[in-house]
Parts: C-alpha cells; sequence; structure tokens
C-alpha cells in the first residue's frame, strides 16, 4: 500500500511461510503473481443523486436447478455508475512514484484482465476517464466496492482522488486499497487430474496453480478432490475434455499452456460454446456427477425427467399444426411475414424472434397442448430446437479435433495469407513451424479459434 509493504495472508489472517520453500526443495518451480482490490467505502457517505443508477436483472437464474434452491429474492440491490476525470487522474499521478505496482518493487505479472486504476491511466493515456462501478457488498452490511478503483498507491493519494469523483464527494473509507504479491507454482507441474507429477498423491488446485477467481479456485477444488478419492480407491481417474464443460477449458490451458499471468476463465476462452451453455449444465454433468456419487438419486431422476419433458415438448411442436388465420393476428403484430399455409409450430418457432412463451400465450390451443411445464424445461425444449442446426455442427466439429494429432502441417506453409488467424498466432505459427494441427493448439497464444480457422482451412 504505497510505500508500506508488509507481509500476510488473507485479509486479517497471518502469512502462511514455508510451503513454498518446502515444495521447492522437493523440486518444484514456483514464480510470482500479484493482484490488487480497490478501496472498500461506506455506502452512507456517497451521493447517489450524482451517478447513473444500474438495475439488476429482472429476471433471476440461479445458479442451481433444483426448485428448492430457485428461491427467488423479494427485492433487488442496485449498483450505480460514476466516472473518473482528468481531474482526478492528475491527483492519482502524483502518488506514482510511491505505487509498488507501477515503479516494479511488485514484480510478478498481474491480471490483464482488471488492471489497477494507475495501469488504466498509463496505458489508456488518451482516455480522460474511466468507468467506475458501484456495488453494494451486500445485504447486511453498508459497505460499497468501488469496481474499477483497484490501485495500490499510498492511502492519502487514493483518498484525495476519489473524492473528486462525483459522488464520492464526502466518502468516508472502510479499507483503502492495496496489492499483493503471491507465490505459485507453474501449472505444466501438474496431470490432467490435477495431482503434481514430481509427487504421487500431492494435488494442486485453485491460485496455486496461477488462477485468479473464486470460481477458478473452486471448480479446481472440486476436480482435485474427486481425483484424490478416485486415486485413494484405485478408479479411474475423471478428466473433462474441452467440449465437456468449461472446468475442462480451464484445466487442460493450464496444463498444455502453463500460464505466467493470473488466469481468469473466459467464454472466449472455449472453443465450444455452442455446447457449453448454462442452460444445459445439468443435463452435460448430472449422470457424471451421479456416476461419481456425487449427485443424489433424487437430482439425477429430476434431470432424466426433464430430459424426458423436454423431447414431449419438442414432439407436440413438431407435430401441433398451426392454420394461418390462427397465428397471422401474432405474426402481424410483431412484424413477421404472414403464414400462407398451415404449417408445424415447431417451423414458426425456428423463425428469428419467435418465442415459444409467446407462442403459447398467442396461438390458441398450444398452451393447452404443451400442458403444465417448468419454466426451465420449456427454455430447453426453445433452445434446442432453434438451435439444432449449430449444436449439431459444433457436434460434428468435436470429433474432427479430436483427429488434430493426424492432421499434418506442411513446414513450407504460409500463415501469412491466412488473415482469419489473430496476430499473435500467426507471429507465434511462424516462428514455431508446428508439425501437427494438435501441436499447434498448445501453442501459448495460439487459440481454438485460431485452430479451427487452420483446421477449416487444411480440411480444404
Ligand atoms: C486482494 C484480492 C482481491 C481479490 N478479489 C477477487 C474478486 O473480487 N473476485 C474473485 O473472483 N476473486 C478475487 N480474488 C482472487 C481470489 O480471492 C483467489 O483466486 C481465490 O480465493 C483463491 O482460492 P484458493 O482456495 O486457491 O486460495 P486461498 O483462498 O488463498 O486459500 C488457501 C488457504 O490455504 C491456507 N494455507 C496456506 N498455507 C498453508 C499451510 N502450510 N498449511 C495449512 N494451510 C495453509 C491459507 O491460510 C488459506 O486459507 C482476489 C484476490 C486478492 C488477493
Amino acid at each position: 500500500m504505497g510505500e508500506k509493504q508488509f507481509g500476510g495472508g488473507r485479509m486479517g489472517e497471518k502469512g502462511a511461510t514455508g510451503i513454498t520453500e518446502q515444495l521447492v526443495e522437493l523440486g518444484f518451480e514456483s514464480a510470482r503473481l500479484k493482484t490488487g482490490t480497490p478501496p472498500r467505502v461506506d455506502g452512507r457517505s456517497l451521493d447517489y443523486t450524482k451517478m447513473e443508477i444500474q438495475h439488476g436483472d429482472e429476471e433471476i437464474v440461479g445458479f442451481s436447478y433444483l426448485p428448492v434452491e430457485r428461491i427467488k429474492p423479494e427485492q433487488q440491490r442496485c449498483c450505480w455508475i460514476t466516472y473518473t476525470s482528468n481531474e482526478v487522474h492528475e491527483i492519482l499521478k502524483t502518488g506514482f512514484e510511491q505505487s509498488p505496482m507501477y515503479q516494479g518493487r511488485i514484480k510478478g505479472s498481474g491480471p490483464r484482465y482488471c488492471p489497477s486504476i494507475e495501469d488504466k491511466i498509463s496505458r489508456f493515456a488518451e482516455r480522460d476517464r474511466h468507468q467506475l462501478f458501484v456495488e453494494p457488498e451486500g445485504w447486511n452490511t453498508v459497505e460499497i466496492y468501488v469496481n474499477g478503483f483497484s490501485t495500490s498507491l499510498p492511502e492519502d493519494v487514493q483518498f484525495k482522488a476519489l473524492k473528486m469523483v462525483p459522488g464520492f464527494e464526502n466518502v468516508k473509507f472502510f479499507r483503502p486499497g492495496y496489492a499483493i504479491e503471491y507465490d505459485y507454482f507453474p501449472p505444466t507441474q501438474l496431470q490432467f487430474t490435477l495431482e503434481t507429477k514430481l509427487i504421487s498423491g500431492l494435488f494442486f488446485a485453485g491460485q496455486i496453480n496461477g488462477t485468479t477467481g473464486y470460481e477458478e479456485a473452486a471448480c479446481q477444488g472440486l476436480m482435485a478432490g474427486i481425483n484424490a478419492h478416485q486415486k485413494a480407491q484405485e478408479k479411474d481417474p475423471v478428466v473433462l475434455k474441452r467440449s465437456d464443460a468449461y472446468i475442462g477449458v480451464l484445466i487442460d490451458d493450464l496444463i498444455n499452456k502453463g500460464t505466467d499471468e493470473p488466469y481468469r476463465m473466459f467464454t472466449s476462452r472455449a472453443e465450444f460454446r455452442t455446447l457449453l451453455r448454462q442452460d444445459n449444465a445439468d443435463l452435460r454433468l448430472t449422470p457424471l456427477g451421479h456416476e461419481l456419487g456425487l449427485a443424489s438419486d433424487e437430482r439425477m431422476e429430476r434431470v432424466n425427467a426433464k430430459r424426458q419433458d423436454v423431447e414431449r415438448i419438442k414432439n407436440i411442436l413438431a407435430e401441433y399444426p398451426v392454420e394461418p388465420t390462427a397465428a397471422n393476428p401474432f405474426l402481424e403484430k410483431i412484424g413477421s411475414s404472414p403464414m400462407t399455409e398451415k404449417a408445424r409450430a415447431m417451423k414458426l418457432l425456428l423463425r428469428p424472434g419467435i418465442s415459444l412463451k409467446d407462442m403459447m400465450q398467442e396461438i390458441p390451443g398450444l398452451k393447452e397442448a404443451v400442458g403444465d411445464s417448468d419454466i426451465l424445461n420449456l427454455e430447453q425444449a426453445e433452445i434446442q430446437a432453434k438451435y439444432d442446426v449449430y449444436i449439431e455442427k459444433e457436434k460434428e466439429l468435436v470429433k474432427k479435433m479430436a483427429t488434430l494429432e493426424d492432421m499434418v502441417i506442411p513446414q513450407s506453409f504460409n500463415y501469412d495469407k491466412l488473415t482469419a488467424l489473430s496476430a499473435e498466432a500467426r507471429q507465434k505459427l511462424a516462428k514455431i513451424k508446428p508439425g501437427t494441427l494438435g501441436q499447434a493448439s498448445r501453442i501459448s497464444g495460439v487459440n481454438p479459434s485460431d485452430v479451427q480457422i487452420l483446421m477449416v482451412y487444411m480440411g480444404r
């Protein structure tokens, strides 16, 4: 924090010392990463009339698929947006000399995707303002998280600068922002089960592997736990593929490519985004969870019932006849071209801009024909119907990608002519000249989308 520097653990906890040295002594390689956090302020000291309100989602979607856990909060809390200004930036700059991140006193790489405010000011010098999200920390607290103002500048500089932000004129700090630096163990030292290559029975999960984020840590903990159990029970390892789950993408990226900056899971890192949908996570992964003894019979039965109900709904839609006279008033209302002859309900659903919910409301008899169904089942039937062609195409692609190792790239291949490749991929491919598409896909900076472009090209 500014020029103050001290060792410690998580906020309010003591540092854990000695473990890195022990692991290094055993032959592990370790490195440093850094991250920062914004100040936490007293929400009662802010003037929200000077900020733009940001409402929460109207349709709240839970993490859980179980109805008992899908309870909607009766009220939502909102966030607000405000902005920094040139004046704010000028004050912040007065502390740059003392910023440990900026000065290089902290040397590890920071998270590219949530840079500190001092990074933003110097990297995007042409911008005269940066957006700040003013986020309440919860229902039972007045604490506010100033998202976008991550900083390790001296406390007085943070305070002076923040006071110049509209709505923050009378701000009271609970805690200033700060940066931390920590050890990690490059994850190329792991097997796909998250067991270390070096020591049998030792598993690494979470920040120790170079990731940042709660979900990133949680999912690795789950997989390492599963695999530790499988190993102890002499059962087969459980490894999720890139086409199975985002967890599969994360672990595959970590182990094949390693990471030299805090790794965060983004949807853009996955090549099979049409398959890896949030709406079908239960259908995709519950059977495996149940097989492993993690998902209860009841949960599995629910998923099976959902699957059957979704098929039932799709079959009804594929059969249900719709007369032009019944549908045309609705089509006219939403600006879709009128029907000239009788068609099945499914055909109408495939038109852009037409939702199953609206159809069930507007087309006489359809609601009764479909009958009572969970809203998630209706949504699932609609998604599967509307995107069927794309989903099938992607499944084909998954099969094709499995044969990457057999696809030879000629040494003379001219990557420059493939302008669709990212500049970084083109550069690295030209330099490394991988022998097969499999090898190309493991080069850091060559993204799955680049591999797809190459594959389409080679497949010609
Ligand atoms: C300042 C800051 C702000 C962040 N903000 C966010 C955010 O807004 N959103 C987000 O998603 N992520 C955020 N992160 C990242 C996120 O907190 C971490 O990536 C995540 O908590 C890592 O979880 P973990 O379980 O791997 O490690 P930790 O949560 O660090 O847990 C490791 C545990 O192991 C214990 N331990 C260490 N050594 C030993 C030992 N020898 N024996 C026994 N126990 C030991 C430690 O005490 C600790 O409890 C932030 C991180 C920091 C530092």
